[in-house]
């Protein structure tokens, strides 16, 4: 099922727009935000009010504050964005269960989000779960990936993120629900935007903001090994899932070419850390690529690095998407590799794709929007993704260069 609700204009006619450099309230440190009422004489329990405008209210826009008087909310808006989100298509699968946001920021970036319903089952309650992207575009370039081919735009600033945050809280509000869950599985590397996606967690954990206990908040890294160390330095600050795909340095250095960089064993060795100082179980996922990375003796190779850790597999049926000449492995070999794995004690799931014909793997709508690539293109992509992935299943390393700013 496909349910435009607000859409946005097709391809190509987007205004090309600057960056609107006003401060998203959602970004604010509320000590900000008082300071910046008291250097203009007015009480600082407006800053209270305005926060809670922001994140308990349905206010879409400054406009529906009504409790601010006008000229309030006119200096507020000159000096800050209510909302850094411009329009959101959204659109429905899997009978209304996954809803896929492509949102457009000020300067027509496009960036997606995906909210899952799961209905309450057993003694389990209904959850809520959104996925959320911290970059526009991906540097890292994971053939797999469609946000990977898009290539890398821009950071997300801090309200950006949040932004994604607050629409889905404000339609699951509508019928009186509530998130119960955020993972940081949409566009981009969290791990190359830290910074921002730290205080973007803080403001989801802080009570007095949108007030998510940090266990229900998942960060997923393509094994940036100092981004792990800070984090494991800071202390527990959410789950931390690492997409590894491969347990052996020439295949992971196809997969996931920021392997080159940080190869497998030393990210494998910067979660365990983490996991160690943290108390905190790491989650391995791995996309499941039919007869690139899931065989017997890739499955043997993934038991023999995890061995004796206290973590958790997630094999991936991979997500078609445009341009590779990949597939998902069949079921039976995904349940065959999963089975090897608890036999050598790794605890082991199996997570069904939602939402796929909608391209729940984020980056696909964007990339849809973006146009197609020319026939040229596609055909060059397509052949260095054979040639590059044939060279590491013969066990060559690869040569090619990282892209630019990744892994400085
Ligand atoms: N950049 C981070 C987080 C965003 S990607 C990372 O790579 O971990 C989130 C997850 O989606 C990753 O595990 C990634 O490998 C997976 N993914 C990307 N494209 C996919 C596809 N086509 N099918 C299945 N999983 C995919
Ligand atoms: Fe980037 Fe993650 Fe996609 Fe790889 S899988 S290109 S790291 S978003």
């Amino acid at each position: 099922m496909t349910l435009p609700i607000l859409p946005l204009a097709p391809a190509g006619q987007a205004p090309a727009r600057g960056r609107d450099s006003r401060p998203g309230l959602a970004g604010l440190e509320p000590s900000d935000l008082t300071a910046w009422f008291v250097a203009r004489d007015l009480p600082g329990w407006r800053a209270r009010q305005v926060l809670d405008a922001v994140w308990r209210s349905a206010a879409a826009s400054i406009d529906d504050v009504p409790t601010l008087p006008a000229a309030l909310r006119r200096a507020i808006d000159d000096a800050f964005r209510f909302d850094t989100v411009r329009d959101t298509e959204i659109r429905l699968s899997d009978g209304g269960l996954t809803e896929k946001a492509l949102h457009r920021l000020s300067d027509g970036a496009l960036v997606e989000s995906v909210l899952m319903h799961y209905p309450a089952r057993g003694r389990q309650r209904e959850r809520h779960t959104l996925c959320i992207s911290s970059q526009a575009g991906c540097a890292v370039g994971c053939p797999f990936c469609a946000t990977g081919e898009l290539g890398f735009t821009r950071d997300l600033e801090t309200a950006e993120i949040l932004d994604q945050v607050r629409h889905a809280a404000r339609r699951l509000a509508i019928d009186g629900r509530r998130l119960t869950n955020v993972v940081f599985m949409g566009m981009g590397e969290p791990l190359l935007n830290l910074d921002n996606v730290l205080a973007a967690v803080a403001a989801l954990a802080d009570p007095t903001r949108f007030g998510l206990g940090a266990r229900h908040v998942t960060v997923s890294t393509s094994g940036v090994v100092p981004g792990i160390e800070r984090l494991t330095a800071l202390g527990p600050q959410f789950t931390l899932a690492v997409s590894l795909h491969a347990a052996r340095d020439p295949l992971r250095d196809a997969l996931v070419p920021l392997n080159r960089r940080w190869p497998v064993a030393d990210v494998v060795r910067a979660a365990r850390e983490h996991a160690r100082v943290t108390g905190r179980r790491i989650t391995y996922e791995v996309t499941m690529i039919g007869g690139i990375n899931d065989t017997d003796d890739d499955a043997a190779a993934l038991a023999t690095l995890l061995a004796g850790d206290h973590a958790h597999v997630n094999l991936i049926p991979m997500n078609p998407v445009a341009h590779t000449p990949w597939q998902a492995s069949p079921m039976p070999v995904i349940e065959r590799f999963a089975a090897r794995l608890r036999a050598s004690g790794i605890s082991t799931t199996i997570r069904r794709n939602r939402g796929q014909e909608i391209g729940a793997a984020c980056g696909q709508l964007a990339a849809e929007r973006a146009g197609e690539p020319t026939a040229p293109t596609v055909a060059r992509r397509r052949e260095r993704i054979v040639r590059e992935s044939a060279a590491a299943l013969r066990g060559e390393r690869s040569r090619e260069p990282l892209a630019s700013g990744v892994g400085d």
